[in-house]
């Protein structure tokens, strides 16, 4: 342990790749007992218990949450990773696209998050990460979809942190710029040059560098920080 935290159960979603995957990572390092869900049931870092979880399905969700309570005790900490993007023009854009985007970016959020309260408010203990998006509250041209469905999280955690502030359950956003993961890697040369032209810090982030501030809301330090939104971004979104 790095720091003086208590030991802790931890799920992280989408945890097989990316940002999910430095996370779970970050976590066993500290010491935790760490699980991650991913669509195949395969993926996640070593010292994770990786089960099968599409945060798409409640059942699904449910199942996953159910195996890592019988594995590794009552999740105490939560990490809403798991995210898709689906960008194109507004004009462009079918329904389709929006809802799907929607669907798994905060109704999953929604679902995961809902059925970790259950064990959390038995507890009296919790950590709720929402992982948003510097485009949440920046916005992002063709990402109309991504930017609603990252700046409603903002609303879902501060309406939990009020209905479960109380019960020793903290909720946060982790809003991340632009991170090297397969996400941003399949951005346009041209676009990816030009957002690094607008980062403060001249650069593009790693996923260990939001893995750090992940873990660290987690913590015992962190406790009496609910509802904020922690940009890690190099500065781009200054101001949210
Ligand atoms: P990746 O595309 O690398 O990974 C996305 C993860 O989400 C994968 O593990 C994927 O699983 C999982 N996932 C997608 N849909 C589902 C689903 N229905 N059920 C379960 N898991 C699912 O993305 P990143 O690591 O870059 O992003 C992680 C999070 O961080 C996302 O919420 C993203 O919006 C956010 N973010 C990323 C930024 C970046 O610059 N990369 C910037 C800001 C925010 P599978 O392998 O099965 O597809």
């Amino acid at each position: 342990m790095t720091s003086a935290s208590t030991p802790r159960t931890v799920l992280v979603t989408g945890g097989n790749r990316g940002i999910g995957y430095a996370i779970a990572e970050e976590f066993v390092a500290q010491g935790h007992r760490v699980a991650v869900t991913s669509r195949t049931g395969e993926g996640g870092p070593a010292g994770a218990l990786t089960v099968k979880g599409d945060v798409t399905d409640t059942a699904s969700i449910d199942a996953a949450f159910t195996e890592v309570e019988n594995e590794l005790g009552p999740v105490e900490v939560v990490v809403a990773n798991a995210g898709i993007t689906r960008d194109m023009l507004l004009m462009r854009m079918g329904e389709d696209d929006f809802t799907s985007v929607v669907d798994t970016n905060l109704t999953g959020a929604f679902r995961v998050v809902k059925r970790a309260s259950k064990g959390m408010l038995k507890a009296r203990f919790g950590r709720i990460v929402l992982i948003s998006s510097v485009v949440g509250l920046y916005g992002g041209p063709g990402q109309a979809n991504y930017s609603a469905s990252k700046a409603a999280l903002v609303g879902f955690a501060r309406s939990i942190s009020r209905e479960l502030g109380a019960r020793g359950i903290t909720a946060n956003v982790v809003a991340p710029g632009f991170i090297e993961t397969d996400m941003t890697a399949e951005l346009p040369e041209a676009q990816q040059a030009e957002y690094k032209k607008s980062i403060p810090a001249g650069r593009y982030g790693s996923a260990a560098e939001v893995a750090k501030v992940v873990a660290w809301i987690s913590s015992d330090d962190a406790a009496y920080i609910t509802g904020a939104v922690v940009p890690v971004d190099g500065g781009l979104g200054m101001g949210h």
